[in-house]
């Protein structure tokens, strides 16, 4: 027998065991999710290499996960039909964390002091493969890769720095392809070796892995067995023909026996017709696939046919993720080609960067399946997707701001605000869908946003434009004296207060056919000019005006008399083709 060697994990692995077993002991439960998402993702891995290289399905096994259960031994095992790993990816998969879910975890919480986070956050961080030590004294990895002619076990103990691996040598071991995880339970965890429980673990974690999950259950059914009448008697009497005539009786019995069965729900959620699938299943398979902890605020799901044939669900979250869960920041659209998970890397290519809030799966049937981030670019058909997917993020987004719950769509300000100002920004082909859904506080509106629809709504008969001011907060927008006027007027105007309001707005430059105007630019042109009037004043402070700029130079570019104010004697104003003073502001800060 090839003798079995022994590795060192990487000294972070032994602290993130550590981590694990510590803030997670309240959600043992999570280590069944974090193996059956792993065997889950082995599957798709295999199936999406097989489409380039068929002869790794050449062992025709189904692609299904089975878990079994030993109560009476406290054992747990978990067997994929899928990827497999080789020897050394054995040991860099499971010795080491390189990989994605667990770094994340280990990060996010040496960032956060205290060790016993939230629970409910713990659902967004996939811990990975070494969860399986919430629960496990020893776990057992056999794995054989179809790169591989020969099959290997990793051994690893909880509470240990080391652990081996080995040629699998015992034929009765042998797996066609694969990953089997035996999980040798704690005494005090033995519980979890029940086959109710697992069975309800896997309904309640993984009824949306696409693959079908079999659980080993036990399972009876009645019978009807023929019993003799009583054949004590019978013998007694030692009449042969009482033996015939005996009546035959019949007794109902339960015959048990143990057999796999289905566990999850295969399908699909976003194949099945939208006017079958529940709220509360999208809810669902939204927390589940993200990893979120909050139902969405909105969600569509949606098939396009004719040129391009697609279906989607898209989700707008209740939550910006914060620094720690940004790092999940990408893997926001899981993109499928008929029905083949492909990457849940391509979001760039489907969404624009300020929609990238957006999350949800969508499935063509026009991509090839070895679709790459290149083909992607360069392909008609995502243009063709893209355009829909991001109307249809726009009509879900206004639908949020239509919605009778006014709160929806502040909390959604809140968080995606900035990024359909960035939209302003980036993306003037869909100014027309962005504008409606922008908000700003206004003169006669301090505490509550309001839309640009409402402003226009509330326009005077004789307002030609839409006037704001930016500032650098509230009060001073309140207080510049440029406002006087127009409040005589009783015009309203925008206060733009966060530092991108005024950069989107400059670049909508009209709404519904009314321009956008800087009160605090000179010539402003509130329609009621006299102009005999400003020449008399004009000749008359003309003097007046020239000494000013004699005395402050280079300081202004010019000194002018005005008819914007009411109570101010004097105003500093931006020139009609510079920079506001709030840009200015700005530019400042960031070339500092
Ligand atoms: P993550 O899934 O985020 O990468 P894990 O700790 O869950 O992190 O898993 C680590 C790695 O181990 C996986 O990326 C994968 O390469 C490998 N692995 C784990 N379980 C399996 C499995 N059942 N089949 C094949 N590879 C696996
Ligand atoms: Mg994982």
């Amino acid at each position: 027998e090839p003798p079995s060697e022994k590795y060192e994990y990487q000294a972070e692995v032994s602290r993130l065991m550590d981590l694990i077993v510590h803030s997670l002991y309240s959600n043992k439960e999570v280590f069944l999710r974090e193996l059956v998402s792993n065997a889950s993702d082995a599957l798709d891995k295999l199936r999406f290499l097989s489409v380039t290289e068929p002869g790794l399905l050449k062992d025709a096994v189904d692609l299904d996960i089975r878990i079994q259960t030993d109560k009476d031994n406290g054992i747990i095992t978990i067997t994929d039909s899928g990827i497999g790993m080789t020897r050394q990816e054995l040991v860099d998969c499971l010795g080491t964390i390189a990989q994605s879910g667990t770094a994340k975890f280990f990060k996010a919480l040496k960032d956060s002091k205290d060790a016993g986070v939230d629970s409910n956050l713990i659902g967004q961080f996939g811990v990975g493969f070494y969860s399986a030590f919430l629960v496990s004294d020893k776990v057992v990895v056999s794995t054989k890769s179809p790169k591989s002619d020969k099959q290997y076990v990793w051994e690893g103990e909880a509470n240990a720095n080391s652990y081996t691996v080995r040629e699998e040598t015992d034929p009765e071991k042998f797996i066609p392809r694969g990953t089997r995880l035996t999980l040798y339970l704690k005494r005090d965890d033995k519980g979890f070796a029940h086959p109710e429980r697992i069975q309800n673990l896997v309904k309640n974690y993984s009824q949306f892995v696409s693959f079908p999950i079999y659980t080993w259950q036990e399972k009876g059914f009645t019978k009807e067995v023929e019993v003799d009448d009583d054949p004590s008697e019978a013998k007694k009497d030692g009449d042969e023909d009482a033996t015939v005539e005996k009546k035959k009786k019949t007794k109902k019995v339960i015959e048990r026996y143990w057999d796999w069965e289905l566990t999850n729900e295969t399908q699909p959620i976003w194949l099945r017709n939208p006017k079958d699938v529940t709220t509360e299943e999208y809810n669902e398979f939204f927390k589940k696939t993200f990893n979120e902890y909050l139902d969405p605020l909105a969600s569509s799901h949606f098939t396009t046919e004719g040129e391009v044939e697609f279906r989607s669900i898209l989700f707008v979250p209740a939550v910006k993720k914060d620094d720690i869960a940004s790092m999940n920041k990408t893997k926001n659209i899981r993109l499928y080609v008929k029905r083949v998970f492909i990457s849940d890397d391509f979001d760039g290519e489907l969404f624009p960067r300020y929609l990238s809030f957006v999350k949800g799966v969508v499935d063509s049937n026009d991509l090839p399946l070895n679709v790459s981030r290149e083909i992607l670019q360069e392909s008609r058909i995502v243009r063709i997707m893209r355009k829909r997917l991001v109307r249809k993020a726009f009509d879900m987004i206004l639908g949020i701001s239509l919605s009778e719950n006014r709160e929806d769509y502040e909390k959604f300000w809140e968080n995606f605000g900035k990024n359909l100002k960035l939209g302003c920004i980036e993306d003037q082909a869909n100014h027309k869908r962005i504008a409606p859904l922008l908000r700003f506080f206004s003169s006669q509106s301090e505490e509550e946003l309001i839309s640009l629809d409402e402003y226009v709504e509330n326009m005077k008969p004789e307002q030609k434009d839409i006037y704001y001011i930016a500032a650098d907060s509230l009060t001073s927008a309140k207080n510049a004296p440029f406002l006087e006027r127009l409040l005589e007027k009783d015009f309203e105007v925008l206060f733009l207060v966060d530092p991108m309001d005024e950069i989107a707005i400059q670049n909508l430059k009209s709404y519904k056919e009314k321009n956008f105007v800087d009160i605090s630019k000179e010539d402003l042109d509130l329609g009621d000019k006299n102009e005999e009037k400003e020449k008399e004043i004009k000749q008359e402070f003309g003097h007046m005006c020239d000494w000013i700029k004699k005395r402050l130079g280079n300081k202004v570019a010019s000194v002018q008399v005005s008819s914007r104010l009411s109570r101010s004697p004097c105003v500093l104003v931006s020139g009609k083709f510079g920079w506001s003073a709030n840009m200015e502001r700005l530019m400042k800060a960031q070339t500092m």
